[in-house]
């Protein structure tokens, strides 16, 4: 299929890589210039790698960076033909997707919410695993697409859910690794260290795949962005806001919403979301490591 990839992250550049890999016409366009993939051809404005596709996807930071991509000067928009397909990998704004998807169906395009979950080393490996929200039809089309960067696919309904489902993920990812690092931090500062608790931890049904995933890079000290803290600062913010909007209370994930406004104030925010630990062991003054730190 001919695709325009745009934005060229630490998710969108070795998705539009996989494309590439799976026999796709690619074109690619990076806000800042200087990011490429091989073997596909470069473009200089959404608009120009928009023109000639059949299916738009993006892969950007936040609902603005999607709506300046879109509706911008020489946004997506002035390249919109009959029968286009948007696809939106982006985390964002339910509410803000179904506004964007009305305003470019009313050109004939179809828009999918396509969020993801699985983190650099799914977008790397192929694996990732797409939240969708959008016409049935529409996203049969888009199968193999999906498959060249994904494992799964799980529709959660019409145009918008599949980002609402998403925020409803990763709220859970939060909380569970704060939960985590509260635990680490309190096993510490009693004498127990972290490679004791995690085989008991392991053992038991506070066993998860955030723990499994995220274990390594603690007891490593690792704090590499796989996943940076903006974001999921970003995504949290995303959360509380359509349960504003909702008049849903999440009172656990604005207490946590608050160790991340300290930690960007602390400087964090392009550190892997996990570094929140070191605020609780600042607090606590402990240091959790393990034997490999
Ligand atoms: P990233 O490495 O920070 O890349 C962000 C991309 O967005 C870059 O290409 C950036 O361009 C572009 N961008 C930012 N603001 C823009 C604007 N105003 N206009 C146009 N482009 C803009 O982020 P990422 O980790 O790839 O994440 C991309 C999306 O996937 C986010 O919504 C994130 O929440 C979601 N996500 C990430 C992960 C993960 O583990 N990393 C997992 C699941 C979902 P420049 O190069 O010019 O800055």
């Amino acid at each position: 299929m001919r695709v325009a990839f745009l934005g060229l992250g630490i998710m969108g550049r070795p998705m539009a890589a996989n494309l590439v890999k799976a026999g796709h016409e690619v074109t690619v366009w990076n806000r800042t210039p200087g990011k490429e993939v091989e073997g596909a051809r470069s473009a200089s404005s959404p608009a120009e790698a928009a023109n000639g596709a059949e299916v738009v996807w993006m892969s950007v930071s936040d609902t603005k960076a999607v709506e300046s991509v879109l509706f911008g000067s020489q946004g997506v928009e002035q390249s919109l033909t009959q029968g286009m397909t948007i696809v939106d990998s982006s985390t964002i704004s339910p509410s803000a997707t179904r506004k964007f998807a009305e305003r470019v169906r009313s050109r004939g395009v179809q828009y999918v919410d396509a969020p993801v979950t699985g983190s650099k080393v799914g977008a790397e490996s192929g694996t990732l695993i797409f939240i969708v929200g959008g016409d049935e039809a529409v996203i049969e089309t888009l199968k193999p697409l999906f498959t060249a960067m994904g494992k799964q696919i799980f529709r959660m309904g019409e145009t918008g859910k599949g980002q609402a489902a998403k925020l409803a993920m990763n709220l859970q990812i939060a909380i569970i690794y704060e939960g985590f690092a509260e635990a680490l931090t309190l096993a510490t500062k009693l004498g127990v260290d972290a490679e004791t608790m995690l085989p008991l931890i392991q053992a038991s049904m506070v066993r998860s795949g955030v723990v499994d995933y995220k274990a390594p890079f603690v007891l490593k000290r690792d704090f590499t962005a796989n996943f940076p803290l903006r974001l999921m600062h970003k995504d949290i913010h995303l959360a509380l806001e359509a349960a504003k909007e909702a008049r849903v209370k999440l009172p656990a994930l604005e207490i946590v919403e608050e160790v991340y406004e300290v930690a960007s104030e602390d400087g964090y925010q392009d550190l892997d979301y996990a570094a929140t630990l070191t605020l609780l062991e600042k607090w606590a003054g402990v240091e959790v490591k393990g034997a490999t730190a």
